[in-house]
């Protein structure tokens, strides 16, 4: 049977950091992640991909504001994730068929909009810190504070618009279209699923309901990984490997690290919070459901990185 692998994309392989996110520009960088895709597909490799959703989101909100003056009315925030998955998996979609038609195959491929279940009572429900959508002023910020209930925070130390609203951040359960993707998998689809973390919902006298919350997508991504029994789970982002005393004069590369070594180094700070620290979380958590591999590799070296040759790997003890 072919190796599974679970291919969590970062940031980067939607948008670069520097760029404004025009279609253009994103199809372009969505053209090269699936070059890098269809490299391990034609290995051998049955690949099943999550992303985020972080710039795509944030511009979204900022058009629901927008077009709220004009009276168009605003779609909330789970609304909006929706919309991203529909966005990104479209442009994944048409590059990865594009791009396979080019090396004369195909393999069927397919987006999933993804709802995943969060507890009701999560505790970061109560500890709202993460930052979405446009940066306000303070007048703007008292007003949305005043009639929409948003919690708002200071985000900036400086400048005319250093607020933003957080939302919480709650532990993914696990996807509600569990099933549906398994048995896409199952039958050799490329899936495309739980993007931007998924949509986050809750459940509320048996009744789905979608909250206004951001799910990690490395956190949500491990959860996908054991509903498809992947082999291994990849994180591909913009750094070539996860590295000891991070933007220190010591920093130095991890090329393998053990589950328990992962923890020692979690535990001394190394990973910095809300960026590495939950890649290395869902990679611990992924090996200690049983998975074989976490690997943690920048986007142009996935089939480099599956080989041993580049990346971080994450082993069972
Ligand atoms: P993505 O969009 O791929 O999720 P993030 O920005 O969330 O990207 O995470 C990748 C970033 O994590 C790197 O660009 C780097 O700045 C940061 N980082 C924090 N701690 C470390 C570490 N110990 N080793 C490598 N990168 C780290
Ligand atoms: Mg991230």
């Amino acid at each position: 049977m072919s190796t599974r692998v679970l291919i969590a994309l970062g940031g980067n392989a939607i948008k670069q950091a520097d760029e404004r996110g025009t279609y253009e520009e994103q199809m372009k960088n969505v053209n090269r992640t699936a070059e890098e895709i269809v490299r391990l597909i034609r290995e051998g490799y049955r690949v099943v991909v999550t992303h985020g959703n972080g710039p795509q989101v944030g511009a979204l909100l900022i058009q629901q504001e927008e077009g709220a003056k004009r009276g168009v009315p605003p779609q909330p925030m789970h609304v909006c994730g929706a919309m991203t998955q529909g966005q990104i998996g479209y442009m994944l979609q048409q590059a990865l068929i594009n791009e396979m038609k080019k090396q004369r195959f195909s393999v069927p491929v397919a987006t999933v909009i993804t709802q995943v279940m969060v507890r009701k009572n999560d505790p970061n429900f109560n500890d709202p810190h993460k930052p979405v959508g446009p940066f306000y002023d303070e007048k703007t910020a008292r007003r949305l504070i005043r009639e929409k209930g948003y919690i708002i925070k200071r985000v900036r130390p400086n400048g005319d618009k250093p607020y933003r609203r957080v939302v919480p951040s709650p532990d993914p359960i696990g996807p509600v279209e569990a099933e549906a993707i398994k048995r896409l998998v199952d039958a050799g689809v490329i899936v495309i699923a739980s993007g931007g973390g998924g949509i986050p919902v809750i459940e509320d006298d048996g009744v789905l309901r979608g909250v206004d919350a951001v799910i990690d997508k490395d956190l949500a991504g491990e959860k996908l990984a054991e509903v498809v029994k992947a082999d291994i789970f990849m994180i591909l982002t913009d750094v070539s490997r996860v590295k000891l005393n991070y933007g220190k004069p010591d920093e130095r590369d991890i090329v393998r690290m053990t589950v328990s070594e992962a923890r020692r180094y979690m535990a001394e700070g190394h990973f910095l919070p809300g960026s590495m620290e939950p890649k290395v979380k869902a990679c611990i958590h992924f090996i200690e459901a049983e998975g074989k591999l976490a690997v943690i590799a920048k986007l142009d070296q996935a089939l480099e990185a599956l080989r041993g040759e580049a990346g971080t790997w994450i082993v069972p003890d």
